[in-house]
């Protein structure tokens, strides 16, 4: 048990990481709370990253080195390769890099090998890492329930709703101080209820870089119920089965079907109007929007970011006319 922290480019078993006494922090959620994000990527490009590179890749880039962190797990297969010359980067840095890769093919074997290896590199074990899953259960079943209410109840805005289940990737590195903001705002929650909103809506693909994305939104009257790749980094959806099952059913480092059949689920239980495909400059995420507008059963509309910046007029003016479409068509199946 030694306490130090290790960064991680996007969701690992953390489970590993908390059995094997370390600090887990996602250097995704610490880039974008940082005051100075919009400037982290800028110092990643005065050192040299292209322009045409994502703006999460320079961000990270440039908050392990400005927290001075010295370890990192980069996931290498699962997410982009833009991630492998991230790593590089780092290394040449001076910083140790493990890599871990989910199997694209979601192989048992493959994936147990991998977390096997995690397990081996932390100096943990299987036993302790499943019991870890076992003590998160309790806190993961909160999050289920920030999250119903949300969608259910009308209770937990689309923004917290965001911001706690992308949180529980790393329970902003203190599992049980995370606890009890979850169970403040579960109590906060239960005694208010929100305005219904113009439509409800779906946001979906990776967590947007657009500062004030939730705020805009709300302010256009969209009232967002439903956040997919955050409730997937929550493992939400997964308390009933063990630590492998877990991160082989989990959708986000696999195909975009399995995910879409995510999303048609909780479009239909959640009573969706239109999704919102939030995709980044220069990912190759964007290509599956192709098969997202055409197998999503709601009316998708795709806003891009590049870096940490508030969403510009144009993408504010197409979400107003989406809103406008989505009341128009609800008229129409009304009338
Ligand atoms: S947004 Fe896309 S390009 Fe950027 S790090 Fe994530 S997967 Fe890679």
């Amino acid at each position: 048990m030694d306490g130090r922290p290790v960064g991680f480019t996007t969701t690992i078993p953390v489970e590993v990481l908390l059995a094997a006494g370390r600090v887990p922090v996602d250097l995704n959620n610490i880039f974008i709370s940082d005051p100075e994000c919009a400037g982290l990527v800028s110092r990643a490009e005065l050192e040299g990253y292209p322009r045409n590179c994502c703006g999460w890749i320079k961000g990270l880039y440039a908050t392990v080195l400005d927290k001075g962190m010295d370890e990192i797990i980069a996931v290498t297969q699962g997410d982009c390769s833009q991630t492998h010359a991230m790593m590089e980067t780092l290394q040449d840095s001076g910083v140790r890099v493990f890599p871990f890769a989910y199997p694209h093919n979601r192989d048992a074997d493959l994936l147990r090998e991998q977390i096997q290896r995690l397990i081996d590199r932390f100096g943990t074990s299987w036993q302790r890492a499943e019991s870890v899953k076992e003590q998160l259960v309790p806190l993961r079943r909160q999050l289920a329930e920030l999250d119903r209410l949300t969608w259910e109840e009308n209770r937990v805005s689309g923004f917290d709703n965001h911001y706690y289940l992308v949180s529980a990737t790393d329970f902003c590195s203190d599992v049980e101080g995370f606890a009890a903001e979850v169970a403040k705002v579960l109590h906060d929650s239960r005694s208010r209820t929100l305005q219904e909103g113009r439509a409800r809506i779906g946001i979906i693909g990776v967590p947007p870089i657009i500062t004030d994305f939730y705020d805009v939104l709300d302010r256009l009257g969209a009232r967002v119920v439903f956040n997919e790749m955050q409730r997937q980094f929550s493992m939400i959806p997964y308390l009933d089965c063990g630590l492998l099952e877990q991160y082989q059913r989990y959708t986000y480092p696999y195909d975009v079907f399995a995910r879409i059949e995510d999303i048609n689920r909780e479009v239909e239980r959640r009573n969706i109007d239109g999704i919102i495909h939030y995709v980044q400059t220069f990912c190759f995420r964007q290509i599956q929007g192709m098969l997202i507008k055409r197998d999503v059963s709601v009316p998708v509309l795709e806003i891009e970011g590049d870096k940490p910046a508030p969403m510009d007029a144009r993408n504010r003016l197409r979400v107003e006319a989406f809103m406008e479409t989505l009341e128009a068509r609800a008229r129409g199946s009304a009338g």
